[in-house]
């Protein structure tokens, strides 16, 4: 079955009960037994919901993998997998990534034990020199958030495949449409449904997806433990979102095309940071391990000043000024001061996140009126 026929019909079966052709939400905490331990397969809704079963079983076809688990946000399916490791095991990851991945790996887990080493990985072998016998876990994100960096999935799964290394990929910014992590060799595909699975900002949601049956028991058994389950009604609206993920994803990269090159002829902006350009570092393996460039991309001003950058924030009408991505409209954030302030400064202009930077997620509204509101906003 082809990616576009799968969005809709992967997965999901017409209700065995009515035959309703939508899955219906199943609002329920208990299931009825005709006798103790004699049930159709539903015991309890932390451990089972059929909602929730229909969209794993959804996702894991759509991210070509066996296994799909859903979690109440993309940080509690982060927080999920980093509860696979023990005090003394030690993480890579990208020094480019969502602010609150960052958040939950100095603040929480390395109280507890882990300690975490941050890397530059637009060259895969720039991890080489921090593996050790302790590395059980290697994190990367690609298209990177906010500096739309690439990382070569295939030579850090060849890396950490050879180590028995877990690879886990965030592809929230490509989402499955433009990239499938587990056909490059990773060993689990993390998603923010909130973003471009759900579509439409009116869900927080994450997922995992995964082949190994190993390890869907054991995050299986995590998820049930501690307990970061979505709800019913946002299980279905995640289902509903993933049923125009393509036609949404056609417009959000036909957007975003022509928006990066406009933004790159503007007498007043500085950089354009988007995967797209010929001239982009990662741009061969964008080619290769993406179908498509996606609506993500930040700029600066030549007028490298924050006061300058917070006019335009303040100046657009479309594009509204919100953190989050993916959704059918478009958003205009600051990352120093919104979706990356709990990273340290220092730190954040180290990695090239300077207080001028801004990102767009352009949406699907017609490319004409978003261009025209950027000139307004720009000058
Ligand atoms: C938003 C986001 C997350 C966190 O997801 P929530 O649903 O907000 O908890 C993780 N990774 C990336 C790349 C994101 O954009």
């Amino acid at each position: 079955m082809k990616l576009s026929t799968k969005l809709i019909h992967a997965g999901i079966e017409p209700d065995p009960s009515t035959g309703a052709i939508m899955t219906p939400i199943y609002q329920t905490s208990t299931y009825v037994q005709s006798a103790p331990g004699v049930h159709k397969g539903y015991e309890y809704a932390r451990s089972q919901n059929p909602t929730r079963a229909a969209l794993e079983s959804a996702l894991a076809h759509i991210e070509n993998g066996r296994h799909g688990l859903c979690y109440s946000s993309g940080v509690a399916a982060t927080d999920a997998v980093l509860r696979l490791l023990v005090p003394g095991d030690e993480v890579i990851a990208a020094n480019d990534m969502y602010g609150g991945t960052y958040r939950l790996f100095t603040k929480i887990f390395e109280k507890a034990g882990i300690r975490f080493h941050f890397v530059d990985m637009q060259d895969a072998s720039a991890i080489l020199p921090h593996i050790n016998a302790n590395t059980k876990l290697i994190w990367a994100e690609t298209p990177t958030n906010p500096l739309i960096n690439i990382v070569d999935i295939a030579a850090l799964a060849a890396i950490a495949n050879q180590r028995k290394i877990l690879l886990c990929v965030d592809n929230t910014f490509a989402s499955p449409y433009l990239q499938n992590p587990l056909d490059l060799g990773a060993d689990l595909v993390l998603h923010s449904a909130t973003k471009y699975l759900g579509g439409h900002s009116d869900v927080i949601h994450g997922c995992l997806v995964m082949n190994s049956d190993e390890l869907r028991e054991k995050l299986y058994f995590i998820q049930k433990a501690c307990g970061a389950v979505p709800g019913p009604q946002d299980c279905f609206l995640v289902l509903r979102g993933l049923k125009t993920l393509h036609v949404r994803m056609d417009r959000h990269c036909l957007n975003g095309e022509k928006i990066a090159h406009w933004l790159r002829k503007h007498p007043k902006v500085g950089k354009v940071y988007w995967c797209g350009f010929e001239d982009h570092p990662g741009y061969a393996v964008a080619k290769k391990q993406m179908r498509g460039f996606g609506g993500m991309m930040s700029f600066t001003l030549k007028d490298d000043s924050l006061a300058a950058a917070t006019k335009v924030l303040s100046s657009t009408k479309v594009f509204a000024l919100a953190e989050s991505l993916g959704g059918v409209e478009s958003l205009i954030n600051h990352p120093a001061s919104m979706t990356h302030a709990s990273i340290p400064r220092e730190e954040r202009l180290r990695n090239g996140l300077g207080d001028s930077l801004i990102r767009l997620s352009v949406g699907i509204e017609d490319v004409e009126d978003l261009i025209e509101d950027l000139q307004q906003a720009i000058g």
